[in-house]
């Protein structure tokens, strides 16, 4: 079986549902790598026994941690069940993971519906499936024309 590297973060009123989420995909979860920012990482081990390596709490870096995990090809999917009925103090900071995870096309669930079909595409468990690597070449090179 092959296992991914999921990163779970949710927001102060988003918790709740994505603690309901992982509860009904823990048998799927715990056989998974999994990240989380500080105090959703701190929920999903005490309350649901998931082991789960913690970055620090969102609004004082947890964000731009995974955010760089997702930069250097270390994160497979992302479930991230932000707020949008409410600003945060690290707006920016979730701009950011949003815009990283779509630069590096990292599959990003942002509401339960989605993640429920995450987990449960067939390609999930799928050994043979990565997601495609973007080619930043013409980028990478474009000063030495
Ligand atoms: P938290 O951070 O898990 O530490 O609450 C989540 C976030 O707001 O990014």
């Amino acid at each position: 079986m092959i296992k991914r590297t999921i990163a779970l973060v949710a927001h102060d009123h988003k918790k709740d549902e994505l603690l309901l989420w992982a509860k009904q995909n823990r048998e799927t979860l715990k056989q998974h790598y999994l990240f989380a920012t500080g105090t959703t990482g701190k929920l999903l081990v005490e309350q649901l026994g998931l082991s789960v390596m913690r970055l620090l709490s969102g609004p004082l870096g947890g964000d731009l941690q995974l955010g760089a995990k997702i930069a250097e090809g270390e994160i497979d999917i992302v479930i991230f069940f932000w707020d949008p009925l409410e600003s945060q103090p690290h707006d920016p900071d979730v701009k950011a993971l949003l815009r990283i995870a779509t630069v590096w096309n990292v599959p990003i669930a942002t509401n339960v519906s989605t993640a429920e079909l995450l987990i449960s595409s067939p390609l999930f468990e799928e050994e043979a499936y990565t997601r495609a690597k973007p080619d930043f070449s013409a980028h990478i090179n474009r000063m030495n024309k």
